[in-house]
């Protein structure tokens, strides 16, 4: 991490309650009274009114600010000179993009960040780095800051009510926490932080397993039980603690290096960020030799949850040529993917190979 070695990134503070929004201006005001707000046009109507009238009910100042849908260097410049002098706190509330570009504008104009996440799709509310993209959304890569989010505000009752295919990536990309850094620490010293963060992965695919289904179910029905909240947790505090704590023998592997190739598939490109993470764990448990039947447990999970077992589950109905597979094999092993993190060496047949298997065992058993 930019050659410095942390053992704890986390959020300040993180605070998640259904209906949080209500009480958000009292929590905020403990902090700065003038704050500057990032937010997109879909985000702010879910927490409005209530954060605008407990920004009002607490006397704070602010200024709303909507972002032009890419964390792009050019967005980051755009809003940082927008930023006050007298700025207290600024404020991020949204997605992933949001929050990530929030935070690379508290680094330019250094000062603190409050992250409000309106869906569960990444733990991007506690980590320490940003991703960013080009102003036409291509991948560019990501920073990261040595500052970490002052207060997380998380009300799971509006995150119950945002649309469920996020809900969906998000326990996909979280799962994915435990698989892949099972794989990327394999093989090296353990220090304790490196331990911590594999209980924290495993703590994060327990959670899942055992409440996932229930908490979607509660989704639908836009209701923040106590399962849904369980798994809001996971996705987004614990989730995002996996690296804070294991730092770079608990990152992506396999998984996210089979999500990055299939990205050369235009038809990809509707499935979100998550989808593509769980179908490409899938097709790292097939190039590990896991048993049959721990995969085929893994897809029952899915199932309950809308995450993809096959191509076509993710959106790419029509049969790929040989080519186009060789293709997202090539890319899923360029060198700034991550399937260098898998404690065997990868080639494309083996990737073309178990993208195949993970498709017709599917088929054969689940259809
Ligand atoms: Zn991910």
């Amino acid at each position: 991490m930019n050659g410095v070695h942390l053992t704890m990134v986390s959020s300040n503070a993180y605070i998640q309650a259904p209906g949080l929004m209500k009480k958000a201006g009292e929590w905020i005001s403990r902090y700065g009274n003038k704050l500057f707000i990032i937010t997109g046009e879909k985000s702010w109507a879910s927490v409005s009114p209530a954060l605008p009238d407990s920004l009002a009910a607490a006397s704070l100042a602010y200024g709303v600010h909507r972002y032009r849908g890419e964390c792009s260097q050019t967005e980051i410049d755009r809003l940082s000179d927008l930023v006050p002098d007298d700025t207290d706190l600024i404020v991020g509330v949204g997605g992933g993009k949001v929050l990530d570009i929030t935070k690379a504008v508290c680094f330019e104009t250094k000062r603190p960040f409050v992250a409000i996440p309106t869906i569960a799709a990444t733990c991007a509310a506690v980590t320490n780095l940003a991703i960013k993209y080009t102003d036409d959304g291509v991948y560019e890569g990501f920073d990261t800051y040595l500052t970490n989010t002052l207060l997380a505000l998380v009300d799971s009752a509006v995150i119950a009510k945002a649309p469920l295919n996020y809900l969906a990536a998000g326990i996909g990309d979280t799962v994915a926490k435990w698989y892949e850094s099972a794989a990327s620490s394999s093989g090296k010293n353990h220090n304790l932080a490196t331990v911590a963060g594999l209980q924290m992965a495993k703590l994060c695919y327990d959670t899942l397993t055992r409440y996932g289904a229930q908490a979607y179910n509660e989704a639908k029905q836009g209701v923040a039980g106590d399962a849904l909240q369980h798994v809001i947790d996971a996705i987004i505090l614990a989730s995002g603690m996996v690296g804070g704590l294991g730092e770079d023998d608990c990152r992506s592997a396999a998984a996210h290096a089979v999500h990055n190739g299939l990205t050369v598939l235009p038809e990809s490109h509707h499935a979100l960020h998550g989808s593509k993470v769980a179908y490409g764990i899938l097709v790292q448990l097939i190039m590990e030799g896991r048993p049959r039947e721990e995969v085929d447990e893994l897809r029952r999970f899915y199932r309950s949850v809308d995450l993809p077992c096959s191509l076509s589950e993710l959106g790419i109905e029509r049969p790929l040529s040989e080519a186009e597979r060789r293709e997202i094999a090539r890319v899923a092993l360029l060198p700034v993917s991550t399937m260098g993190m898998m404690p065997f060496p990868v080639t494309e047949s083996m990737v073309v190979t178990a993208m195949k298997q993970t498709d017709r065992e599917y088929a054969e058993r689940f259809s």
